[in-house]
């Protein structure tokens, strides 16, 4: 490592200076949703940068076969990334996500090849963590985006003799690993490789569909790591520095997603070893009866009230209604209602979710009220709307035991004078548990879809 840093010109070192200032600085700005584009931009410049920069180092070997990976890569991922619903934005995340892993391992592979038992002892054991980690989050990854997508089932797969299947299959890769650095042999790199996979597969399958997202960032975190290995090992400053930000930011986000969840990373993980499994509630749809109204009785509502506190949830983006919500939240506040918006750390299906929906229909980031400061203002509050938002309000969470979503902190939407749901049938959220909120006599349903819904209370408010 230090022989190939140091063989490289200072000008390319002060270049990937320059793009490791633009990846802090884009993280640093991806914290708010009003810098969070500008952010993607400067990370997206780092990256350009460093893939020029790399061109004037590296031999020019095989450089017709390097820039036709770079034109299909970069078409394949432009295409992917125009295409994909907001909604499936997880599963794509989870993609480029394995495959930064993958090709991390394969570059791992090709190193320690070429290393041969002649290699430094750090080295081969940075080129070893490398195949291990950067596959484990490929095969990993590729369960996630298979559990998201539907292509295999979302409820926790467990094998059987699972700790004996787990122990084992750990203890065979771990003395695969500890052969691949004795020996620097590539055969054994590649049975590393392909133990890493069925352990990425074994760990991810046992993890219930509301925990995905969370293993996501954990596979992201590793990646990073991996890559960071990998950097070591090639002598780039800049894979180093690069990879340990993805590991360290990554880490940050499952601690806080976990957090908001109110679980623990490690029963989410290794829940299953224990019996116990991160599962989702029954899906069935309620039948006890609730007080529904149409959309002229709750304009009245909406039109008298004082305040408003909108929460919305994953059905506002299935129904893509963020345009005519903007709409009936100006509407409002044009005669005078003080209107907010309560942004809870997980509704949707995604960090930030809400946010980057609400950015789209240019809602004003001083109306947009993160949980801990909107939860006292709901009981001055005479409304609070629930647009296709369901566990994030659901009090169950404030119990101790017996659900799924227990120790998640919710949006006290119960402590308004009145709350109104929009959505389109009984059928509970993605935790799948029943929400006593929607029985409660103060609570009133306007069932349908979120946009036909949000379209016809506009109506409805005007002429109030
Ligand atoms: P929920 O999944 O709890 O509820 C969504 C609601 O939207 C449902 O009640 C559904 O009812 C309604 N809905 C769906 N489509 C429409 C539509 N077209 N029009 C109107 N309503 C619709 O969403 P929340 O946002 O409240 O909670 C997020 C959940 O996702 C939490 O359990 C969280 O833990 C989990 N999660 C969040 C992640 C994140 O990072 N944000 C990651 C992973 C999981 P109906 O079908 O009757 O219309």
């Amino acid at each position: 490592m230090g022989e190939a840093a140091a063989s490289t010109p200072t000008w390319i070192q002060l270049g990937y200076l320059v793009a490791a200032v633009c990846f802090i600085l884009a993280l640093k700005a991806l914290s708010s949703p009003r810098t969070a584009r500008v952010g993607n931009l400067i990370g997206a410049a780092g990256a350009l940068l460093a893939v020029v920069l790399v061109f004037f180092v590296a031999p020019p070997r095989n450089l017709l076969a390097v820039l036709g990976a770079m034109v299909v890569g970069a078409a394949v991922g432009l295409f992917a990334a125009r295409k994909v619903v907001m909604t499936a934005m997880p599963q794509l995340v989870a993609s480029f996500n394995g495959v930064g892993g993958g090709a991390a391992a394969l570059v791992a592979l090709l190193e320690i090849g070429e290393l041969g038992p002649g290699g430094g002892t750090l080295t081969r054991i940075a080129a070893a963590f490398t195949v291990l980690v950067g596959a484990l989050s490929l095969s990993g990854s590729a369960v996630t985006v298979g559990k998201l997508q539907d292509l295999l089932p979302g409820r926790p797969i467990v094998v059987p003799r699972v700790q004996w299947v787990y122990g084992g299959a750990l203890l065979v890769t771990v003395a695969a690993a500890v052969v691949a650095v004795v020996a620097g042999s590539p055969i054994f790199a590649i049975v590393l490789g392909v133990l890493a996979l069925v352990l990425g597969v074994l760990l991810v399958l046992p993890v219930g569909g509301a925990d995905v997202p969370i293993v996501i960032s954990l596979l992201n975190a590793c990646t990073g790591l991996a890559v960071a290995a990998s950097g070591y090992l090639l002598g780039n400053t800049l894979l180093l520095v690069a990879g340990t930000l993805v590991g360290a930011a990554g880490s940050l986000l499952t601690r806080l997603m976990a957090q908001a969840m109110g679980r623990r990373v490690t029963t989410i993980l290794f829940g299953a070893l224990g019996g116990g499994t991160s599962t989702l509630g029954a899906t069935d749809e309620s039948t006890r009866p609730v007080k529904s109204a149409g959309a002229e009785d709750i304009a009245v509502l909406l039109g008298y009230a004082r305040r408003v506190i909108i929460i919305p949830g994953y059905g506002l983006a299935v129904a893509q209604a963020q345009h005519a919500l903007r709409e009936l939240a100006d509407t409002l506040t044009a005669r005078g209602i003080e209107v907010i918006y309560a942004i809870h750390p997980v509704a949707g299906r995604m960090p930030g979710h809400m946010n980057v929906l609400l950015a789209e229909a240019n809602v004003p980031y001083d109306q947009q009220v993160e949980m801990a400061q909107v939860n006292p203002e709901f009981r001055a509050t005479d409304v609070a709307l629930v647009v296709g938002a369901n566990d994030v309000v659901n009090p169950a969470a404030r119990k101790a035991y017996g659900s799924p979503i227990a120790g998640m902190p919710i949006l006290n939407a119960d402590e308004a004078k009145a709350v109104v749901f929009l959505k389109r049938s009984m059928r509970p959220g993605f935790a799948g548990i029943e929400n006593e909120l929607l029985y409660n006599p103060k609570t009133t349903l306007l069932f349908g879809d979120a946009k036909d819904s949000l379209t016809r209370l506009i109506a409805a408010v005007e002429a109030v």
